[in-house]
Parts: structure tokens; sequence; C-alpha cells
């Protein structure tokens, strides 16, 4: 296989490094390297200071092929990336005369006269290419940077911080840039399953070595609330091509995961029960005691032309689940019923710090009552209950 092209991604600005804003940019960058066939091997952020830009850029231009830098490009004193770049790179900046006049224009287009301050936008490190911004005032810059020691080149593109003219110059300039420039034959793929039901280590215990490293397709595992995600990822020239190479991956963790495996690409708990529900011909009443609607909400939520979610209610009773479930009983082979509720109080076996909730599912054919109990972080207690009860709606027969 050839070596992969290096990229490395850099977000500029002290509203990132200071936390008051969540650096997305990276996050969608990253996504589009990797789908066009690049490898992201770093992401750096870094605030607005000079010295602490150009030592970025100084590293990333000796360790990556690739630099796709957002941020610091605005008019004001602290926007510092062509200066950073000129400073790496040990050249002058020269203006544009021709994007001095865009953004003169851009400014009278607005009524405005452009302040001084603008100019600088104007300015590029020697030997720069200017990444056109139809829509906003400041152009973008390619540089191409050698590398010490003298050995081949890293070419960086800087691009504004304000996300929708990233996205557009990435899409106009910098993705044909980057297919004109490498030879990028092979996409990236990825495929998600999602599963419920046990933990991340039991889940790699039952797939043996199927998380190892370096193995093609790569199987990588991540938790968020309980839900187990596996993600396999490939490279091939094509989507399809990429598809087909994982096929038998896919068949042998979804035989040995069985019924943990409730979706993929993105699939929520509640999608899987609509789902089997549909094929049920079965809809789904939930009366609520202890869970503030949440679960009803997200079947809502997940059915939106209503086929499978028939309603319900939440209401904090002093009653059983068996008393509050009666007066819809007998059901019919088309309904399922779930009532959810806090349990009795009065019972020894309550603990402090705990929470319990008392779950029963009815359909015509089975029946099954479930203490569910947890202990761990109050916040998400109720969070862990909501994907519980789905779940036992989902393998209810
Ligand atoms: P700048 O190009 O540095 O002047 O940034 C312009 C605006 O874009 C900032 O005020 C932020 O609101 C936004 N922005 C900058 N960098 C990022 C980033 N990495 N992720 C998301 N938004 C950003
Ligand atoms: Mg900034």
């Amino acid at each position: 296989m050839p070596h992969p092209v290096v990229a490395e991604v850099i977000a500029i600005g002290d509203e990132l490094t200071s936390g008051f804003r969540l650096d997305t940019n990276t996050q969608w960058l990253s996504r589009q390297l990797e789908e066009l066939g690049l490898h992201v091997g770093f992401h750096s952020t870094v605030g607005d200071d000079l010295a602490s830009i150009e030592q970025v850029i100084d590293v990333a231009r000796n360790r990556a092929d690739v630099i796709v830098a957002t941020g610091g490009l605005g008019p004001t004193a602290d926007d510092l990336t062509r200066h950073g770049i000129k400073n790496v790179a040990n050249v002058e900046l020269q203006p544009d005369l021709n994007i001095l006049q865009h953004i003169e224009k851009m400014f009278a287009s607005r009524g405005r006269e452009m302040p001084s301050n603008n100019r600088i936008q104007a300015m590029f490190p020697a030997g720069a290419i200017i990444v056109p911004n139809p829509e906003g005032t400041a152009p973008g810059i390619e540089f191409r940077f050698s590398r010490n020691p003298a050995e081949g080149h890293c070419t960086m593109f800087a691009l504004p911080g304000v996300p929708a003219e990233m996205k557009q110059m990435w899409q106009q300039s910098v993705e044909p840039r980057l297919r004109q420039s490498f030879d990028l034959k092979l996409t990236t793929h990825h495929h998600l399953l999602h599963c419920f039901g046990t933990g991340e280590s039991a889940i790699e215990t039952m797939l043996s070595n199927m998380i190892e490293r370096g193995r093609d397709p790569l199987v990588g595992i991540t938790a968020s609330a309980a839900t187990i995600s596996l993600r396999l990822s490939t490279k091939a020239e094509s989507v399809e091509a990429c598809q087909l190479k994982m096929e038998a991956t896919l068949v042998e963790i979804k035989q040995t995961l069985g019924d943990l495996v409730y979706g993929e690409n993105g699939q929520q708990l509640e999608d899987a029960v609509v789902q089997k529900q549909r094929a049920k011909n079965q809809t789904v009443y939930i009366v609520d005691d202890g869970l503030h609607g949440e679960v009803a909400r997200r079947l809502s939520m997940a059915d939106p032309d209503r086929t499978i979610f028939a309603g319900g209610t939440i209401g904090h009773q002093n009653q059983s689940i068996e008393e509050r479930l009666k007066p819809f009983l007998p059901l019919d082979q088309q309904t399922m019923l779930v009532g959810i509720g806090p349990i009795d109080r009065h019972e020894e076996t309550v603990k402090a710090g705990e929470s319990y909730f008392d779950v029963a599912v009815y359909s015509l054919h089975d029946f099954a009552r479930h203490n569910l109990r947890y202990s761990g972080h109050s916040s998400w207690r109720e969070e862990r209950a909501v994907k519980d009860v789905l779940n036992l709606i989902r393998l209810h027969d």
C-alpha cells in the first residue's frame, strides 16, 4: 500500500484555547481530509500569539505533507496567521492589488468605506497562492514550505475561521488542489455498528483480536452513555470497494454479538424499536410514572408519521405498575404496553444514592417485569434508564 499523505489541522484563536468556543472546524476538516484519502495525523490548537503560531506551523511543516489551518486571517491585530507563515518561511509580506480592489468593492457594495486595517488582508507571504473567498473579505493562503532537513515539502492552506466561508473555500479550492497535487486514488470509508446491553470491555473480549491496530478494516470501539459503537474503517478506490472489503468483518461481528447489535451508522435505540415494531405491525403505548415521558418522546421523534407510537401518559402516581396498567388490559395482538414506575418506597432493599425503576412490558403473548437499579453518577442514571427501557422493548417478543 502506498504511504498515506499525512495531514495536520491547525485551529487558531484565543476563543478556542480558552474554551469559549468549540473548535468545530477541526472536526469538519478532518472528516473531509479522511474522506479524500489523506491520513490526519495531528490536530493542533493555538491561541492568537505570534510566537506560538510560528512554533506550531514550524513543527507541522516538518511532520505533515499538508497543513490546513483555520482562523487568524481577519484584519485586526490579533489575526496573525499570515505573519506566522511569513516568519517561518522567512519571506516578506507583499500586497496583491487585485485582492485589495476586491476587498474595497466588498465594502463599497455594503455602502461602507474600507477601514485601513483591512489592507493587511491583501498582503501575502511572497510565493503564496491566493485562495479566493467569494463570500467574505479575507482570502485564504496556500503556501509551500520546504522542510528541515531539506527533504520534500509541505503545503499549507490557511483558511478563515468563519465556518461557512471555510467550508465554501474548502470545496471550491482546497479539495480540487489536493486532488490535483496528490495522487489520491483511495477514499476512506467508515461503517458504524451500535451495540447496547453490555460494556465495551466485554464486547472487546467477545471480538477477541478484532480490535488489533494495523488490521484492515480497522475496528475501533467507543462508548457513549452505555451505547457501544464499533467503527470499521478502510481505504479503497471507491465507497463501494470499501463496503466490499468490510463485508466479511461486518458479518462476523454481527454473528458474534447477535442481539447486542441494534443499529448502524447513527441509528438510535428508538429507531431500532420503531423498525422492529413495524415489522411486527404492533404499536406501543407507554404509561410513564418514572422517566418524565422521555421514552415516549424518543419513540415519537423516531416515528414521525405515528404508525408505531400510539401515545402514552406521564404522571407520578402512588399506584403500583399493575394498578396503573389494569385499565389498558386485556391487550389485542396489535398493541404492546409499557409501564415505567418508581419502585415501592417501603421496600427494605432501597439504598441511598441509588435509583430504582420498575418496568413492565406486556404484549398478548409475553409479559416481562424488570427491576432496574442504578448507582453511579446521578446525571446519567436517567439517560441509562431510558435506554434500558427502549432496549427491553426492542428485545421483547
Ligand atoms: P477568525 O477567522 O479567527 O477571525 O474567526 C472568525 C470567527 O469564526 C470566530 O469568531 C469564531 O466565531 C469562528 N471560528 C474560528 N475558528 C473556529 C473553529 N476552529 N471552529 C469553529 N468556529 C471557529
Ligand atoms: Mg481569530
